[in-house]
């Protein structure tokens, strides 16, 4: 298979993106991710999820923390909080660098997309990382403390407050990003990351032109579980599936991809009873890189087998 695609979040996604990056040959690899976090931080344009991408593929994240770049130094936020300026959004001075160019291309009438691609031309990354879109699109929750901006509701407020439902203001309008369409159309595969499936895959599923070329494609689409033994790795996603009103289980998230996704790939101790999907199993834990390979090669052993 020559042209993988991949729709991905943030820091899960990442570990899967990176276990096929060094499984496939150089430039195979397309990655589609979420720019639904995205947002405007003291007049910057942060985009968190495609920075982890590029941080993961460098090199350059900082596992430990799991999330923002690895050897970082804190000078900007240390003045920031002497200043008595916004300090709920923690700024490494090296990721500051990478917010201040971006948002000084995007001011100059470069698109996100070619931000992205001369941040990584520039370390070296082979995958091809393309923006969902270049248009603004904007996770929103409604929420018992009211209407949050994704950032607010995840990093300020901790995913405290009980969420209702979740918008996409602006997918609507929002066309994909240049490449986004051609490389879904002619994937030999398409894989969804372990991201978690309502704040990191839906914004993608939520723009048009997106979801339609998924639609169109004769690529098999699989995807991986976010939960191992009804739990997530990390982050919301159980949380939000309460306060949805779903089952936490494998199930769930197959029907939530139901007439989309041709597979799904869980972990070895776990069950799903989905007889529309081929499901298979390995250890989707992933640590090492030699995990993130191995759970890598299970979705494309997978969706290898669904093309035959
Ligand atoms: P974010 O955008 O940084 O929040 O990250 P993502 O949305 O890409 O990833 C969050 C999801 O990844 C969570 O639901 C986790 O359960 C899942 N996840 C993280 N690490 C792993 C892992 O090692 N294996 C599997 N199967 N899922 C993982």
């Amino acid at each position: 298979m020559k042209n993988i695609v991949v729709l991905t979040g943030g820091v899960g996604g990442a570990k899967l993106v990176l276990g096929l990056a060094r499984i496939l040959p150089e430039e195979a690899l397309t990655a589609i991710v979420n720019t639904g976090d995205d947002f405007r931080h003291l007049g910057l344009h942060i985009s968190p999820d495609i920075d982890t991408l590029l941080y993961t593929l460098a090199g350059k994240a900082n596992a430990a923390q799991g999330w923002g770049r690895e050897g970082e130094s804190w000078a900007f936020m240390a003045a920031l909080r002497e200043l008595g300026g916004a300090n709920w959004f923690a700024l490494g001075d090296g990721d500051l660098a990478l917010h201040v160019l971006r948002s000084y291309s995007l001011t100059r009438g470069e698109t996100l997309s070619q931000v992205t691609a001369n941040v990584a031309a520039r370390w070296d990354i082979a995958t091809r990382i393309l923006p969902m879109s270049d248009d603004p699109v904007a996770t929103l929750l409604d929420t018992d403390s009211g209407r949050l901006e994704f950032q607010r509701y995840f990093v300020e407020r901790r995913c405290d407050p009980r969420v209702q439902s979740i918008l996409f203001d602006g997918a609507e309008a929002a066309v994909p990003a240049p490449g986004v369409t051609d490389a879904i159309l002619s994937a030999d595969a398409v894989i969804l990351a372990p991201s978690n499936p309502f704040l990191s895959i839906d914004p993608l599923l939520a723009i048009p032109g997106l979801r339609s070329a998924l639609t169109q494609t004769s690529a098999p689409i699989v995807a991986v579980s976010p939960l191992i033994g009804g739990k997530a790795v990390k982050g919301p996603t159980v949380r939000l599936m309460t306060d949805l009103g779903m089952v936490v289980s494998n199930e769930s998230i197959a029907r939530h991809y139901a007439g989309l996704i041709d597979g799904m790939v869980i972990d070895s101790d776990d069950q799903c009873d989905m007889p529309d999907i081929v499901v298979i199993k390995c250890p989707t834990l992933m640590t090492t890189l030699a995990d993130k390979r191995r759970v890598a090669q299970a979705a494309l052993d997978l969706a290898a087998r669904m093309r035959s």
